[in-house]
């Protein structure tokens, strides 16, 4: 950032300082391309270093996971520690991207498969694993495709399997293809179904980094998280920790899609301004800024912003959080004036109903109320009392059950109540003078 005046001017990450290749279209994404592009390069230096120096540099870099939680990494990756010796461990890959919106981890399996696999080998090896299982969304049938050539590439280089890199390492990876279920992503799911169970999440404790996969300590991380590592070794990790913003640093794929003129996933730095992020990449919104209606920063489950509070909105984990929205996945979606809000929002709640696993009372029972509740707001049959008692279901949802769905189905009602309630009071108004809701009346 360079100051001009009272504004704080971003000047746009530099092509040397972006990890990821996706902006560059179709190359090569075998091993010969990655080597190319410096991917394998000193790995072996990288893992005789040691674990104690990888986490350390992990814990410099202040890499916050990019999975949605955005929890440090280094610090999450020495939870397994060096305790019980002669036990396998495990690392795990959640490459099940299924968030409404998010398309970022498909694109390293399509452009970069061989940084995940190198970063597989040194996480690893900062774990004391000795195998990693790559859970992929089922739907990425191309993208598992693609990893398995590189994971096959990489056997036959050396690169990984007995004697990694010449390291004396030994390290296996497997793709492991998932089935369509949004609640694999939830880590102790994923675990489930990676035993062959259904992916219903665990209760915590215990954590899988003591009891994780078959009974062993287990760390599951995010594809985007492990896919930088090597290169974050590589360049230091105060090289990463200078991007960005404090607490917030380093570089992100971005995903940005709905009501822009040119959607695409791209690498930026951290906390880089909304506004700026849309117009550099993505040729801005149709109909221009002032067509905006809201955006939703982090993938579905974060509530939504207003325009006006999009204007001067920064992309971290802090700015979002205090606009109480969050950077979850940094799956962009915007909407313009075009957009029934109301609508868009029921569809989530629909999505969510579906995808909850059952376990719990209040994710079962809300995530269908919420459904019924919103298709009433859409159709314009409920009453303005019913606002509150909508919020009054997502309070008892919030934080009230074993996994993080039950919020994450809660979080896009209360944003949409708390920006936009006039706008639903007026619909209901409306409908009750008789007069047209805009939306598509046979909505369900
Ligand atoms: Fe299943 Fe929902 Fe409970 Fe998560 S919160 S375990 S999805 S019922």
């Amino acid at each position: 950032y360079a100051t001009e005046g009272a504004a704080r001017v971003y000047g746009g990450l530099k092509d040397q300082d972006r990890i990821f290749t996706n902006l560059y279209g179709q190359h090569d994404f075998g091993l010969k391309g990655a080597l190319k592009r410096g991917d394998w390069h000193k790995t072996k230096e990288l893992v005789l270093k040691g674990e104690d120096w990888i986490i350390n540099e992990m814990k410099v870099s202040g890499m916050r996971g990019r999975g949605g939680a955005g929890f440090p990494s280094g610090l999450k990756w020495s939870f397994m520690g060096k305790s019980s010796p002669g036990r396998p461990r495990y690392l795990v890959i959640n490459a099940d991207e299924g968030e409404p919106g998010t398309c970022k981890d498909r694109e390293i399996m399509r452009h970069d498969p061989h940084k995940l696999i190198e970063g597989c080998l040194i996480a690893g090896r900062a774990m004391l694993a000795n195998a990693a299982y790559i859970y992929v969304r089922g739907e990425f049938y191309n993208e598992a495709s693609n990893l398995q050539l590189a994971i096959d590439e990489a056997y036959k280089a050396g690169l990984i399997g007995r004697n990694a890199c010449g390291s004396g390492y030994d390290f296996d990876v497997y793709v492991h293809r998932g089935a369509g279920a949004y609640i694999c992503g939830e880590e102790t799911a994923l675990i489930e179904s990676l035993e062959g169970k259904q992916g219903k999440p665990r209760l915590k404790p215990p954590f899988p980094a003591d009891t994780g996969l078959f009974g062993c300590p287990t760390t599951v991380t995010n594809v985007e998280t492990v896919a930088a590592a090597p290169t974050i070794l590589r360049r230091g990790g105060s090289w990463f920790a200078g991007f960005g913003a404090p607490r917030n640093s380093g570089t992100k794929l971005f995903a940005i899609s709905g009501h822009v003129n040119r959607p695409c996933t791209v690498e930026e730095e951290m906390s880089i301004p909304l506004r700026e992020l849309i117009e550099r990449h993505c040729g801005g919104v149709r109909g221009g800024w002032d067509n905006l209606l809201a955006i939703i920063p982090g993938g579905s489950s974060v509530p939504l912003l207003p325009r006006h509070l999009c204007d001067t909105a920064l992309m971290d984990f802090d700015s979002l959080r205090d606009l109480q929205s969050g950077l979850g996945t940094a799956a962009v979606i915007v909407m313009d004036k075009s957009t029934d809000v109301v609508q868009a929002i029921a569809r989530l709640a629909s999505f969510y109903r579906h995808e909850s696993c059952g376990q719990c009372t209040p994710c079962r029972e809300g995530s269908r109320w919420l459904d019924l509740m919103m298709a009433r707001f859409v159709r314009g049959n409920a009453t303005s009392a019913e606002i509150d008692q909508i919020l009054e279901i997502t309070k008892e949802m919030e934080g009230h059950t074993i996994c993080a769905l039950a919020d994450a189905a809660a979080w896009p009602v209360q944003g949409l109540m708390r920006h936009f309630r006039p706008e639903v009071e007026k619909r209901l108004k409306d409908a009750v003078a008789g007069a047209e809701i805009r939306s598509d009346a046979g909505y369900r």
